[in-house]
């Protein structure tokens, strides 16, 4: 689950990392009521997304030269102004995709003076199941430049996770930024509350791009990134609480109501799945034989006639969808359920499109007897490789 940039900041306020004072607003009149609470004179206007490149990105609704995401401000007017500007309008940036997002949030904070710009960021390293840190002196909004043209100014390392973040990282980190002296304590210090707020909060990401230091040599996060585990979510209802599901696309919404695996990709071929092992494979055999799956969806091992008919209306709701395929093994899933929840969602939002179903495993005959009397138009598969071949044939036609 990803937050906001000011929710992510109280965050780590809370285990005592250094961020400005700000305040979110959801209106012109929260803008400036914000910006009275701050000293001045300088004042930062911050689109809140759940994507980054703001600063770097262009308003659809406005001309091609005016201001991106995250704006300075010299005045309370001038952050009107700025507001006025952003707030309901589309922001479009390298991660959002051309389609933009609606800025319904901004955050209102108290300006830096800048001395130099870091980036510093965490994250769960598979490989090596240790939290690591990826620092670099090149900060700012150029990162991925950095990543690709002078990946030995990237300095990576992970933490041992039985001794958990010690002063050594600390000065790792502030080596690798080239900090000394009370600026390097500062650094030590930092990880050390980072790496405490990483673990206790279950983060899967945290990212502090610029990470700064300030005219008057404060070490400062600038920016924050923030996604958790969203297996770990059920430990932390105050994190829960911070979930924006105007930021999350409405089948993925509607699918987490049924407890239903579910991501949407950019294909056009839907699928229905139980097991995550056997929906990888199948998105696997799709790409093979030359499509794209629209969408990832385990619907579990013991899943109800509901939960069936619900991951189906999601997929048939999809217009990206040009053909689905329903592909089961019944272990403790029952094939008769799937057939059941195939059919009950037709039957209320039609189908347009077409189906493949390959049901295999527990109580098969009575499942495939179900959809054949059904007089539903379905191609029936035998094998996962059959499925696919069939699916993608009616899809390309
Ligand atoms: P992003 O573009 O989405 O990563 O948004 P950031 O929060 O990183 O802001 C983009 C850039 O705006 C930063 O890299 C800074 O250069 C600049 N910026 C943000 N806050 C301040 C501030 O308080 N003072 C100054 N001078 N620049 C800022
Ligand atoms: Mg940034």
């Amino acid at each position: 689950m990803n937050i906001h940039e000011y929710q992510g900041k109280a965050v780590l306020k809370e285990f005592g990392a250094p961020v400005s004072r700000g305040f979110a607003a959801f209106t012109v009149e929260e803008a400036e009521a914000a910006a009275k609470q701050l000293p001045g004179p300088l004042y930062v206007v911050k689109s809140q997304i759940h994507a980054g490149g703001r600063g770097k990105g262009k308003f659809k609704e406005l001309a091609a030269d005016a201001k991106g995401g995250v704006r300075l401000a010299k005045s309370i007017d001038e952050v009107k102004a700025h507001a006025k500007e952003m707030l309901g309008n589309t922001l479009v940036t390298i991660q959002t995709g051309p389609a933009g997002k609606q800025v319904n949030r901004l955050y209102i904070e108290d300006g830096s003076d800048i001395e130099k710009e870091f980036y510093l960021s965490m994250l769960v390293d598979r490989e090596t199941s240790r939290i690591a840190f990826v620092v670099s002196t090149e900060g700012g909004m150029n990162i991925e430049d950095v990543a690709h043209d002078t990946p030995e100014k990237i300095i990576t390392f992970s933490v041992d996770p039985v001794t958990g973040a010690m002063p050594l990282h600390g000065r790792k980190v502030a080596k690798a930024l080239g900090l000394s002296g009370d600026l390097a304590k500062q650094a030590e210090k930092l990880v050390a509350q980072l790496y405490t707020a990483f673990v206790t909060t279950d983060m899967a990401m945290l990212e502090i791009n610029p990470l700064i230091i300030t005219k008057d040599a404060q070490l400062k996060c600038l920016d924050a990134k923030i996604s958790f585990d969203s297996n770990a979510l059920y430990r932390h209802p105050n994190i829960m609480a911070l979930r924006d599901v105007s930021e999350e696309d409405d089948k993925e919404i509607e699918a987490s109501k049924y407890d239903l695996a579910y991501i949407a990709l950019d294909g056009t071929i839907g699928c229905m799945v139980n097991g995550a092992g056997l929906a990888m494979a199948t998105m696997d055999i799709i790409k093979l034989y030359g499509a794209e799956p629209a969408n990832f969806l385990d619907v579990g091992g013991g899943a109800s006639k509901e939960k069936v008919t619900a991951a189906f209306k999601i997929i048939t709701a999809d217009p990206a969808v040009k053909g689905i395929l329903v592909n089961i093994f019944g272990g403790i899933m029952k094939c008769d359920v799937i057939a059941e929840g195939v059919i009950a969602a037709v039957k209320e939002v039609g189908l347009k499109v077409p189906l493949v179903v390959r049901l295999e495993g527990t109580n098969v005959e009575l499942g495939k007897k179900i959809i054949n009397e059904s007089g539903l138009n379905v191609i029936s598969a035998d094998d996962l490789d059959d499925a696919a071949q069939k699916i993608v044939k009616a899809v390309k036609g």
